[in-house]
């Protein structure tokens, strides 16, 4: 079945309501567009797993910061629907901004705690603005399973935290992080890479993989990160059994992050 895109609240909220009263479940994969693989392999989990996939486009301004990449943001929503209908999504929901954000918003969530720290250091205003569009979505969907790559592992926290917390109808569902042969995360913003730093843009993967059996995983990021001249830590950190690695290349910001294994037992062996 081809896809469908929807521009109003109003009508996507209609069709997803018809779809659950002629009994059948929804997937929801919220994303910004500039869909890839990544994009693909949550649509494709949510048609495995629900009887029809509801995908969404916006670039939601809540979330960046006046200094941030708002307006430079790629688009290209012709691609976007070819993506989406080969990965099985049904209903795409590409609302213009003043059908989100009418006026002044004066009602935000906050989520304490899985907000702090990390990417919320760095971009004090972005989980605010996140939280506050996926319960946006949420509302407007109706009862799913919510699709969220671990890509954004943070995101991820605060997105459970708050449907949780605020007893939405919705199972969030993490699904893992899809790289590049070379180990590069894929994200829409790796286009704006020269080719100099999409060669660099490895550190990242490269300095996850030397935590990941590493005694001092901290330390072993960032003697990685240190030793590549075209890229700028941000910060690498482990939290709840995770290592969490920002960098910037150039004026891109790339984010990764993969478990913590401890100490292999070779290097235990070796440690005697
Ligand atoms: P974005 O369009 O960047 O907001 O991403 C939309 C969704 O896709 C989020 O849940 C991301 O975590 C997820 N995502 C982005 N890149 C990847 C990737 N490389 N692997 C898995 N999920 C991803």
């Amino acid at each position: 079945m081809s896809v469908q895109t929807v521009e109003s609240i109003e009508g996507f909220r209609k069709v997803l309501d018809e779809e659950r009263r002629a009994g059948r479940t929804v997937g929801l994969v919220p994303t910004m567009g500039f869909l890839h693989d990544g994009h693909a392999s949550l649509m494709r989990r949510a048609a495995a797993e629900c009887d029809v996939v509801a995908a969404t486009i916006f670039v939601n301004p809540l979330q960046f910061a006046v200094s941030e990449d708002l307006s430079s943001y790629p688009r290209d929503l012709a691609a976007d629907q070819r993506l989406a209908e080969a990965a099985g999504v049904t209903w795409l929901f590409a609302p213009p901004v003043e059908e989100m954000y009418p006026g002044d918003v004066h009602t935000t969530v906050t989520v304490a705690g899985e907000s702090e720290g990390l990417e919320g250091e760095i971009r004090p205003t972005h989980f605010a603005g996140v939280a506050t569009v996926v319960a946006k979505l949420c509302n407007i969907a109706g009862p799913c399973r919510a699709y969220f790559g671990e890509k954004d592992w943070q995101q991820l926290q605060v997105v459970r935290r708050m449907v949780a917390d605020l007893s939405m109808p919705v199972e969030v569902v993490g699904c893992p992080i899809v790289r590049e042969p070379d180990g590069l995360a894929l994200s829409s913003r790796n286009a704006y890479l020269s080719a100099a730093e999409r060669r660099a843009a490895t550190v990242l993967h490269r300095a996850l993989r030397a935590g990941a059996d590493a005694a001092d995983p901290v330390e072993a990021m960032r003697r990685v990160v240190a030793a590549e001249p075209l890229a700028e830590l941000d910060y690498a950190e482990m939290r709840d059994g995770r290592l969490l690695v920002a960098a910037r290349l150039g004026t891109t910001r790339l984010l990764d992050n993969l478990a913590w294994e401890g100490p292999s037992d070779n290097h235990k062996a070796l440690e005697g």
